[in-house]
């Protein structure tokens, strides 16, 4: 076997761009090709272009951190394979369309207003070279080995993160195992099955986004959230709760239409105001292979988990502008999850000042954004160029996350040491992936590495390892 050569080009040291290239004798295998987020500048430059030209790339999951910079690829040449499991390819149609509409929404908005003498600005990528890139997609399903290139084998784990998500167990010349967990998910999580066991390997890429600590588990958010909906019934307000369009969205309408099944909560009208989040929400519905137990079960007895009576699609800005003069009680379920864009902004603009109303928060929101303002408790706040003050009520629920917490972590990535498997850490900001290379060697790992971007780092097998 030829030397095997790992090289990051995101996701090392922070949790962003997951880029991974390895490097075997015969060919390049890219691991996910996400986007950038943060600094706009940097972050433009970053996913314009991906500076790798892999033979292949194997996709993890459909987070737009993991896929969404693989229309970059594909308009500077690439022409090979992504190969992906079938719901991830579904949701990746969904959520890259997405990016570039958005994207060349910005461009057309930002040329409008351009000066004389500036350059026109072109969106990072455009709907066509989605087009193009879908067209590279080869379905997959979990636990099937398939073919990536010259010597490398690749097999899907279901990694119980979001719909479709993944880890990968790449073979290489029958030698070398290696396993990139992707985003590893939590046990009893909605919806999802529980992660799969990590296989027998020599190097393990693992994620580490929560490697300093846990999260409360998931079943009380359901309590909390079941709480929220009875308080706003009574006291005729409206419930704000901004969300992620892929993955939490389909969380709470699960756990709202579990809770109504169970005639836990009163069955007030709730709107789900993001187009993407509808077509996410399809993309589950066609894929029932990724259900866990529960969620048969409640099909089974007659419940419906995604689309139930009293839960309505809201698809034209008209009919989400419109709900802004209607009374409450009523939930509405918006994204963008931190509130920096999407259509929850112009449901904070007019609904903040009333403290009847109420703002639900489950996800995390990065600093400086609209939804960490609210959350921190600042009055007034500016949207719009508007100072709105804020007298509706403000809340969090901590339980929501779909990542592996540090103990979760811990004993996912226990078997490792039996195996003696070396670990890299990828995927965590880096005083984070530091923190937990120290607690993993406290725990008896004999070989953990937070590697650099763009360093290598070569690769071997157990029986080749020097300790
Ligand atoms: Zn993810």
């Amino acid at each position: 076997m030829g030397r095997v050569i790992l090289q990051s080009f995101g996701a090392s040291r922070t949790v962003t761009g997951s880029r991974h290239l390895l490097h075997t004798a015969e060919m390049k295998v890219l691991l996910d090709c996400g986007l950038f987020q943060g600094r706009r500048a940097e972050s433009t430059e970053r996913n314009r272009h991906v500076p790798v030209d892999p033979d292949a790339v194997v996709l993890s999951h459909a987070h737009i951190d993991h896929c969404g910079a693989l229309p970059s690829l594909v308009r500077d040449g690439y022409r090979g394979p992504i190969h992906a499991t079938a719901a991830t390819s579904d949701l990746c149609e969904a959520m890259l369309y997405d990016v570039a509409k958005i994207n060349e929404a910005d461009a057309r908005h930002l040329n409008k207003h351009r000066g004389p003498g500036q350059r026109e600005i072109k969106p990072i990528y455009t709907s066509k070279d989605v087009d193009q890139t879908l067209k590279l997609f080869r379905d997959h399903e979990y636990d099937e080995p398939f073919e990536v290139g010259p010597g490398v084998t690749a097999t899907f784990q279901d990694a119980g993160h979001i719909i479709g998500s993944a880890g990968v167990l790449l073979e290489i010349d029958d030698e070398l195992r290696v396993y990139f967990t992707g985003d590893v998910g939590r046990r009893m999580y909605p919806i999802l099955r529980d992660p799969v066991a990590v296989p027998d390997a020599d190097v393990i890429m693992s994620e580490c986004t929560y490697g300093t600590r846990d999260h409360p588990p998931a079943e009380i958010a359901q309590g909390q959230l079941a709480d929220e909906i009875r308080r706003v019934a009574e006291t005729g307000g409206k419930l704000f709760i901004p969300a992620f369009s892929v993955g939490r969205t389909q969380n709470l309408v699960w756990a709202i239409a579990h809770e109504w099944h169970a005639g836990r909560i009163p069955r007030i009208p709730v709107y789900v105001d993001s187009p993407l989040a509808e077509k996410a929400t399809d993309v589950i519905v066609r894929h029932p292979e990724c259900y866990d137990q529960e969620l048969e079960d409640f099909m089974y007895s007659g419940g419906r988990p995604f689309f139930p009576k009293g839960v309505k699609y809201v698809e034209s800005r008209q009919e989400s502008m419109s709900l802004n003069g209607k009374d409450g009680p009523f939930v509405v379920i918006a994204g963008s999850g931190m509130c920096e864009g999407g259509r929850i902004v112009h449901h904070l603009k007019h609904n903040l000042r009333d403290e009847k109303n109420t703002v639900l928060f489950v996800g995390w929101c990065a600093p400086h954004t609209l939804g960490r303002r609210i959350l921190e408790g600042n009055t007034p706040v500016r949207i719009h160029g508007r100072r709105i003050h804020v007298n509706a009520r403000i809340r969090k629920i901590n339980a929501y996350s779909a990542h592996a917490g540090k103990s979760d972590l811990i004993d996912f990535l226990s078997p490792a040491k039996e195996m003696g498997a070396s670990i890299y850490l990828v995927h965590g900001d880096e005083d984070t992936a530091l923190a937990f290379a120290d607690t993993l060697r406290e725990d008896g790992h004999h070989s953990v590495t937070v590697p650099e971007t763009y360093a290598k780092y070569e690769l071997v097998s157990r029986m080749t390892s020097v300790d």
